[in-house]
C-alpha cells in the first residue's frame, strides 16, 4: 500500500467511526424483535422490521430467534428487561415458564411492546400474554377469552356474542379511519388514509381491559368480512407497560406500504418511551390512494 492509498483508507476509516458515533448518538431505544416460529414467514419479515427500526435513527434493534417448532425450548431466554421495546414476531411452541415471567415482568414494570399481526394469535392459553395483547384471534380462541370490541355509534363497545375469534376476508385494499386523533401514535395523520391490498383481520377477541382503540378499518360482509369497523391499531396498558397492536402486513409486501412503515414506527417509538418524535412523512397516503416504498 502506498502513502496515498494509505492515507485514504485511514480518511474513510476515520469517516466511518465517525458515522457510526452519530448513529450511537442519534439511536436513544434499544429494540428486540423476537421470532423464530411463526405460522406466517417470519424470515422475510424480521430483517423488513428490524431495518424499518433502524432507518427511523431511533433503535437499535436485536433478534432473539427461537428455536424450531417442536425443538427444546428450555434454553430460550431473551433478556427482555435489557430492551425498551419488544416487538413479537412470534406465533408457535410455549416459551419455558421462566421466559413468560419475565416478560410479564418486563411489560409491567414499564417494557413497551409491539404486537405485530400474527402475533395475535400466539398463546391462546397464557392468559397473561391475552391481557398484555388486549385482542387475539386463532388458536381455539372464542367468546371465553373475551368480547369483540367494536366501533359503534362513535365509540368503542364490547360485544360479547357467541362465536369465531379471528379471520379475514381475501386481500383487499381498505382505508384506515383514526378514531382517536390526539393519541401520540395517531396525532398529525389524516384521519382517512388507505392500505395496500392485506388482510382486514376481524373478530379479534380478548379481555381488552385498559384498551384504547387508535384506528379501524370497515370489513364488508361481501369481501369476506364481519360488516362491521375492526380495530386494527390499539393500545393496551398493562401495569406500567404500553403496549401497540398494528393488525397489517401479512408479508414483506405489505410492510412496503406507507400506511403499514408510518403507524409501525410511530407505535415502536411510543411503546418504546410513551412519545412519538417522528414527523409525518410527505408520502403519506391519503383518503383514496394508497402509497408504497420499495
Ligand atoms: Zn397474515
Amino acid at each position: 500500500m502506498n502513502r496515498r492509498c494509505f492515507f485514504w483508507a485511514g480518511a474513510l476509516g476515520l469517516a466511518l467511526s465517525l458515522l457510526f458515533a452519530a448513529n450511537g448518538l442519534a439511536a436513544q431505544y434499544k429494540a428486540l424483535i423476537v421470532t423464530g416460529q411463526n405460522g406466517h414467514n417470519w424470515q422475510e419479515t424480521t430483517p423488513v422490521l428490524k431495518q424499518l427500526l433502524e432507518e427511523t435513527g431511533l433503535f437499535t434493534v436485536d433478534v432473539a430467534q427461537s428455536p424450531a417448532k417442536g425443538e427444546d425450548m428450555s434454553g430460550f431466554r431473551p433478556s427482555f428487561q435489557d430492551y425498551n421495546l419488544v416487538v413479537l414476531n412470534y406465533q408457535g411452541d410455549a416459551w419455558p415458564e421462566e421466559t413468560k415471567a419475565a416478560f410479564v415482568k418486563y411489560v409491567k414494570d414499564g417494557g413497551g411492546v409491539l404486537v405485530y399481526h400474527f402475533a395475535c394469535a400466539a398463546f391462546p392459553d397464557w392468559p397473561e400474554y391475552n391481557e398484555i395483547i388486549g385482542l387475539g384471534g386463532w388458536g381455539g380462541r372464542n367468546e371465553n377469552w373475551g368480547p369483540y370490541v367494536r366501533w359503534r355509534d362513535g365509540r368503542a363497545v364490547f360485544d360479547n356474542s357467541p362465536g369465531r375469534a379471528g379471520g379475514h376476508g381475501p386481500m383487499q385494499p381498505f382505508q384506515i379511519v383514526i378514531r382517536h386523533p390526539e393519541h401520540p401514535i395517531t396525532q398529525g395523520l389524516p384521519e382517512k388514509f388507505m392500505h395496500v391490498p392485506d388482510e382486514l383481520y376481524g373478530w379479534l377477541r380478548g379481555p381488552a381491559k385498559n384498551l384504547t382503540v387508535l384506528a379501524t378499518a370497515f370489513a364488508p360482509a361481501d369481501k369476506g368480512g364481519s360488516d362491521e369497523h375492526e380495530p386494527l391499531l390499539f393500545t393496551v396498558r398493562y401495569g406500567k407497560g404500553r403496549v401497540f397492536f398494528n393488525g397489517l402486513g401479512h408479508t414483506a409486501k405489505e410492510l412496503k406500504s406507507v400506511a403499514f412503515i408510518v403507524t409501525y414506527q410511530r407505535g415502536a417509538e411510543w411503546a418504546a418511551s410513551g412519545k412519538v418524535t417522528q414527523p409525518v412523512p410527505e408520502d403519506f397516503p391519503t383518503a383514496d390512494e394508497a402509497k408504497v416504498r420499495e
